[in-house]
């Protein structure tokens, strides 16, 4: 049985929708022409509707290179098979703070803020070990990794409110090394919110250097890179055949449904 891990998209109730910066939820309204309308209720021959979609924002959706850089790169290009092996691991945030002798000897650009919620290679590389074994017999090429606390209000959260934990680069630069291919998480984005325009994390899964905005012949093209997907309580962790679905929007990011089964 597949298994769904997509955001809701209520396009009729922007209550219900997760907030990033100051992004308007998507929504819908009746396409109009003149006298016609596309609504039933207001007097239209059928519904007919146009919609307003930030992806980036507004939900699930997957990623390409074409995010960081000048060059038309898009998505429906890069992911042309969208079914693969994955490893779905658990992992908790810590908050970073100057003045203790801080757990975390990580590094992110810009510099680690008090308060900063990270997610940190440690934890990645203690729990990837668990599976080293397996990961002989089977090409594994995404990694979908679920952070804790993980209740239902991830579903919805303001993250202007409530900001989202994020990856120090060595995590990163850890969870490229091993060679995933496609990285699928449930936080909005790999890089802190307001990051100076870094975007850190991003540069250093497609080998891009940072501020560089020209494609670089060394980095990694065939890579994507899915946010703000929800992982269920019941789901446990281990491999999984994953398939992402999208529409082939020629787009550097696209909405997109996540779906794995055992
Ligand atoms: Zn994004």
């Amino acid at each position: 049985m597949f298994i769904n891990l997509s955001l809701d998209l209520d396009l009729q109730n922007s209550e219900n929708q997760i907030r990033m910066y100051d992004v308007p939820p998507a929504n819908s309204k009746p396409y109009q022409s003149g006298e016609w309308v596309g609504s039933t209720e207001l007097g239209g021959s059928c519904n007919f509707k146009s919609v307003n979609v930030t992806p980036h924002c507004n939900g699930t959706h997957t990623e390409c290179i074409g995010h960081i850089v000048n060059d038309k790169i898009f998505l429906p290009d890069i992911l042309k098979y969208p079914v693969f092996f994955s490893l779905l691991i658990t992992i908790p945030f810590h908050i970073f703070q100057h003045s203790n002798d801080f757990i975390i000897k990580e590094n992110y650009q810009p510099k680690l803020e008090n308060g900063d919620k990270v997610l940190i290679k440690k934890d990645i590389e203690e729990t990837l070990k668990l599976y080293f074994s397996e990961f002989k017999n089977q090409k594994i090429e995404g990694l979908i990794i679920r952070t804790v606390p993980n209740d239902l209000s991830k579903k919805n959260r303001d993250y202007n409110l409530n900001p989202a934990p994020f990856f120090t680069n060595d995590a990163i630069s850890f969870i490229t090394d091993w060679g995933f291919k496609h990285l699928i998480v449930d936080i909005p984005s790999l890089d802190k919110a307001f990051d100076e325009g870094y975007l850190s994390n991003h540069h250093i899964f497609w080998n891009q250097k940072l501020k560089n905005y020209s494609l670089e012949n060394s980095a990694f093209m065939d890579k994507t890179i899915t946010e703000l997907v929800f992982i269920p309580e019941e789901v446990q962790d281990g491999f999984y055949e994953t398939f992402i679905g999208f529409p082939n929007w020629r787009e550097e990011a696209v909405p997109s449904s996540v779906w794995i089964k055992k």
